[in-house]
């Protein structure tokens, strides 16, 4: 399992901010979920997700903090190991309704008393983190390289005019054929067993790349929209893209749902590191597929 990647003081250009936060005091939860706020309102949220504090006191004192993709026991062992006071997470451990967070019945039940009995808030930023600019698929652009970034599909409404707010990425590479771009993709992204698998002419010549982190399948449609020659996102399931390829759409890049989010927990902890001690970038794959086999491969030719 990799180790995690902590991101000190001194390795970020803020260190003198980080300083004067220092000598006027720690950070309390409700001071860092503030700044959270503000850079990811909750209201920018879709109405079904839950994002936002989850637990946690408001008045302990933030010293280090654990960005993560998920929570799941391996991020929690490594928040506690990390001697973490937050868990900043993309995915909500607890999206819809619960009755019951009796720790013997499941295992969020577990991971909420296992955060409250160490005394570790945890603060969710999910599609209120994918809309912001620059949100997660910035970060999943600025990997592959693009340039000239703007929303795949824009956030409407008068808060949001020339914001570049939006679902989703479109930018411009130069000339690559498409298979040149799935290895640069695979080579870039977060090593995961899933690997990156893709759909198209491999010669075909690519420009323009839209990308979207996470399940980005409903938004096929505005990738032909903006007449990218390139589609990248994950959980691309067989009869979208099928009818997708047979209408002559972009070729598509299906990564894994972790490695197209987990870039983005570079930007949080980069705004993180100038309020307190530490920030560590949960590196542990949470993806939850984790054996890959080539089929075919040994085949024994009769
Ligand atoms: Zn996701």
């Amino acid at each position: 399992m990799p180790r995690a990647q902590p991101l000190g003081l001194g390795a970020h250009p803020s260190v003198r901010d980080t300083n004067i936060n220092r000598l006027q005091g720690m950070r309390t939860l409700s001071e860092v979920t503030a700044a959270l706020d503000e850079t990811y309102p909750r209201h920018w949220a879709q109405g079904w997700d839950r994002v936002g504090p989850v637990c946690g006191r408001p008045d302990i004192a933030v010293r280090r903090v654990l960005c993560a993709v998920d929570v799941v026991p391996e991020t929690v062992i490594e928040a506690i190991e990390g001697g973490c006071d937050l868990i900043v997470a993309h995915h909500p451990l607890l999206l819809r309704g619960v009755s019951s967070l009796d720790p013997s019945a499941d295992y969020k039940g577990d991971l909420v008393h296992t955060l409250i009995e160490r005394s570790i808030g945890l603060y969710v930023a999910h599609t209120n983190a994918d809309v912001a600019n620059p949100g997660v698929s910035d970060a999943l652009a600025g990997r592959l390289g693009l340039a000239d970034l703007r929303p795949l599909r824009p956030l409407d409404g008068p808060e949001h005019e020339d914001s570049g707010r939006g679902i989703g990425r479109i930018g411009r590479l130069s000339d690559v054929k498409f298979s040149a771009l799935v290895e640069h993709a695979a080579k870039v992204l977060p090593a995961t067993a899933w690997g990156i698998r893709a759909a198209g002419d491999p010669d075909r010549i690519v420009r323009t790349v839209a990308v979207c982190g996470g399940a980005g399948d409903g938004y096929l449609d505005d990738a032909v929209a903006a007449e990218a020659d390139v589609y990248l996102t994950a959980d691309l399931r067989h009869h979208p893209v099928s009818e997708h390829i047979a209408r002559g759409g972009p070729a598509l890049i299906d990564a894994a749902h972790w490695a197209t989010e987990r870039p983005w927990l570079d930007t949080v902890a980069e705004r993180l590191s100038v309020l307190v001690d530490e920030v560590i970038v949960s590196d542990i794959d949470t993806d939850p597929w984790t054996i890959h086999q080539n089929s075919g491969v040994n085949r024994v030719e009769s």
